[in-house]
């Protein structure tokens, strides 16, 4: 998907663990992974976001353990 397209879909900015520190969202993207400034984990919006369906992506927490090739490739 394109990124532009992915970060507007992203609902990353309505979720609890989110905290703006104005960098690029839809970190399941493999051009954006992880967040530099989200460090816990308060739950996560992914399973229910139309980003994660359209790429067929199956992980969460894409901010603090990085993006969906980043995470198949360190299971
Ligand atoms: S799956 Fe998660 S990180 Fe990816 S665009 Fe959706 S809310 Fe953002
Ligand atoms: S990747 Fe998941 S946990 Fe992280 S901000 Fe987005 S929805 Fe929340």
């Amino acid at each position: 998907m394109d990124k532009n397209k992915g970060i507007g879909l992203c609902m990353c900015r309505m979720c609890p663990s989110f905290v703006d520190c104005k960098e690029e969202i839809a970190f399941c993207l493999a051009s954006t992974g992880k967040s530099i400034c989200i460090l816990e984990e308060k739950g996560c919006l992914c399973p229910a976001c139309p980003v994660l369906e359209a790429e067929g992506f199956s992980h969460v927490f894409y901010c603090t353990r990085g993006s969906e090739t980043d995470q198949l490739a360190s299971r």
